[in-house]
């Protein structure tokens, strides 16, 4: 009885989002002649939320990874879901750019539009250096991380916290107990915070459709239209694919329990900040919290299906505005750097785009032509972002069966011994 009720609210819960996010459309679209106003009043709000997420986010990726570490005990077995978890990740994101590039290619995401007279005044990010994507990931210091919330380096202290645990045994039992305890609380109020989503989204989409309205849209329509396009094949084809081969489950199942998360990403365009939902979502399909607690904040920060996509979307639609014929090796080439930007990109609002910049200047596409895309940056960082949280949960989904498995596979050869 008290488990059905908790079921009604949760899904209630779901509903607001959903509606809210609807309502926020609506608004932004009755709003767009006073802007201002939502971007003076109602946006505001919409970055409390924000703040609020990511003020809980690095406490619970710390505690909730050092955690999973320690639980798990066998060191083994961390390293057998670690090397699982990053080929997944990684065949996933050269699958997905590959899909992105043939769509812009058949659909011809450039052709018709040529370079007006148009002032490009994007400035152009600082490119990411792959040596300097690399060394970035190890910290120097083992609380600025935690204070500027540096994803990567983030993790790699809590990895390094959870193996620390383990080894010194049972001196270490005080830490498990404090890292334990504290997981709890920061589940907690992380927990209060989702409670206000539906305020919080709402806010978040009106001054977006405000400030952009549907208008400025329509002369690169088409780029969303094909990036759309590739994320829903992505979505419908390999994920669908891979929870069914390698899980054994039915895509319905899954895509109806990721409900709440994707609608989220799509209106918060954060992975981080959808990171509660997604464990939330995965727990839901029965997957164990020693594999999710490892599997998604780590695919938080370095899996991004969608904006490999994304990247893929856009380097050829600036090529053929900037009438650049690429070659098969140029493609290839952008499979590659796009897979290794995408570890490189924040799973926040708007980093994909920076890390556009590397994918371009690799093949040697001009940089300039971010300024076209920029505009509509968001619309198409919201997609992306659903795209790149729903891999993760994938992920999640089929490293737990894969795990669940190999255990099976141990205890018969341990029965049959
Ligand atoms: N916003 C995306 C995310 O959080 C990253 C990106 O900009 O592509 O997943």
């Amino acid at each position: 009885m008290q488990e059905a009720a908790k079921k009604k609210k949760k899904l209630s819960l779901t509903a607001q989002i959903a509606i809210s996010l609807v309502l926020g459309i609506l608004a932004g679209v009755a709003m767009q002649s006073i802007p201002d106003i939502a971007t003076g009043y109602v946006k505001p709000f919409g970055t409390i939320y924000l703040n609020l997420i990511k003020m809980i986010v690095v406490p619970v990726v710390v505690l909730s990874i050092t955690q999973g570490i320690v639980s798990l005990q066998d060191v083994r077995k961390v390293g057998s879901i670690g090397v699982k978890t990053i080929c997944f990740y990684l065949i996933t994101t050269a699958v997905a750019v590959t899909l992105g590039l043939v769509a812009a290619n058949l659909l011809q995401v450039g052709a018709g539009y040529t370079l007006g007279g148009e002032a490009l005044t994007y400035e152009v990010p600082e490119p990411t250096n792959l040596m300097d994507t690399l060394v970035n990931i190890f910290p120097s210091n083992a609380f600025q991380p935690l204070a500027d919330a540096t994803m990567l380096q983030v993790i790699v202290i809590a990895l390094f916290l959870g193996f620390g645990i383990i080894s010194v045994g049972e001196k270490g039992k005080v830490a498990k107990d404090v890292v334990d305890s504290f997981a709890e609380v920061s589940f907690k109020i992380m927990a209060m915070i989702l409670k206000v989503s539906p305020i919080g989204v709402f806010a978040l989409i009106c001054p977006v459709v405000a400030e952009n309205g549907p208008s400025v849209l329509l002369p690169l329509l088409k780029v969303i239209l094909v990036a759309y396009v590739a994320y829903l094949a992505h979505m419908a084809l390999t994920y669908s694919l891979a929870v069914r081969g390698f899980a054994g489950m039915n895509p319905l199942r899954f895509f109806r329990a990721m409900g709440e998360p994707i609608l989220f990403a799509f209106s918060s365009a954060s992975s981080v900040g959808t990171l509660p939902f997604n464990m939330d979502a995965t727990a839901k399909l029965g997957t164990r919290k020693e594999v999710s607690s490892f599997v998604l904040p780590l695919g938080a920060t370095i899996n991004m299906d969608g904006t490999a996509i994304y990247q893929g979307v856009c380097a050829i639609f600036i090529a053929q505005i900037f009438g650049i014929e690429l070659t098969l090796a140029q493609q290839l080439t952008i499979i590659l750097t796009a897979t290794l930007a995408s570890i490189g990109t924040a799973g926040v609002p708007g980093s994909g785009m920076i890390m556009l910049t590397m994918v371009l200047q690799t093949v040697g596409l001009p940089v300039e032509g971010i300024a076209l895309v920029a505009g509509i940056d968001r619309v198409l960082d919201m997609g992306r972002t659903a795209v790149n949280i729903t891999g993760d949960a994938a992920c999640t989904v089929c490293v737990d069966a894969w795990e669940k498995k190999r255990e099976r596979r141990k205890l018969a050869k341990a029965a049959q011994q």
